[in-house]
């Protein structure tokens, strides 16, 4: 049951988006697609879709792209309440409030609650792109390019994990977990941490949400300590958990807000700031 509302009110992080890509990928490409806005919102934009090919899709942080062949490109956010779902075609009448309906021969996918949902061009596309930091999940992301950002920042690293300028696709649950993970102090500025532990923050990141993709859900535990999770709760250490004893140390796990999202650590775990990587000890004075 947990599972079930969790979902509802979780907003999506970059694995579920690129999931999704995937998913369309499978479904629509190379197809002629009908286009349509049930719900009326999305007339316009629908009509310029409607009648072309679907030719791939693409995620990129919590961004959904698709790309048509006339050039013509959607996009999509799905923010906090957004859902696209599909099914074999052909699909039922279309229920509650769907905002676009893409339909082909094979398939069928509902769009609902979307925070974006656009046609844009090519150039609208990459300037969107030029805003976002590198994505974990994408083969072309350059860690450097956060890093640039990170390193000079006095702001803490709870608030930089955040920011989807920084690094596209993070969500609250990896924010929180991979800053427990490397036993980061999330209160920690980003110009305290060295090179090498924001190569192992990242080097993690990346490990973690390709297991988020394979797995469809956001599983962080480390095989020794899986064990030690409570039955029917998810696999993770800090997140949602405030209260409840740390699955590492006992330290009850905290809960505070950062940029209007609660946080969650154990102060027990978390006690570094990053300045060396761990392992790594003092010079001598
Ligand atoms: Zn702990």
């Amino acid at each position: 049951m947990r599972w079930g509302r969790e979902r509802l009110i979780a907003m999506p992080e970059g694995h579920t988006l690129h999931r999704l890509a995937t998913e369309l990928d499978a479904r629509f490409a190379g197809d002629i697609v009908t286009a349509s806005s049930p719900q009326g919102r999305f007339v316009e934009g629908a009509a310029l879709l409607d009648g072309t090919t679907f030719e791939a899709a693409e995620a990129y942080g919590k961004h959904l792209f698709g790309h048509f062949d006339s050039g013509r490109i959607l996009h999509v956010h799905l923010g906090l309440y957004g859902t696209f779902l599909t099914t074999e075609a052909p699909p039922p009448p279309p229920r509650g409030a769907v905002r676009l309906r893409l339909t082909s021969r094979r398939s069928s996918a509902d769009l609902r609650g979307p925070t974006a949902c656009e046609v844009v061009t090519d150039d609208q596309r990459l300037a969107l792109l030029s805003r976002l930091g590198p994505d974990p999940l994408r083969e072309d992301a350059d860690p450097t390019r956060a890093w640039a950002v990170v390193h000079r920042s006095r702001r803490s690293l709870a608030s930089l994990l955040m920011d989807q300028s920084v690094v596209a696709g993070i969500g609250n649950v990896y924010r929180a977990e991979v800053l427990y993970r490397q036993r980061l102090d999330p209160a920690a500025p980003g110009s305290g941490l060295a090179r090498g532990v924001w190569g192992d923050l990242w080097t993690d990141l990346v490990q973690l949400m390709h297991r988020g993709v394979q797995e469809g859900h956001i599983g962080t535990l480390r095989p020794q300590h899986a064990l030690r999770a409570r039955e029917g709760q998810p696999h993770r250490y800090v997140y949602r958990r405030q209260g409840e004893p740390c699955l590492v140390c006992g330290t009850r796990v905290r809960t505070t807000e950062v940029e209007g999202r609660n946080l969650y650590w154990c102060p027990g775990c978390q006690r570094r700031s990053g300045r060396r990587r761990v392992g790594q000890v003092d010079a001598a004075p």
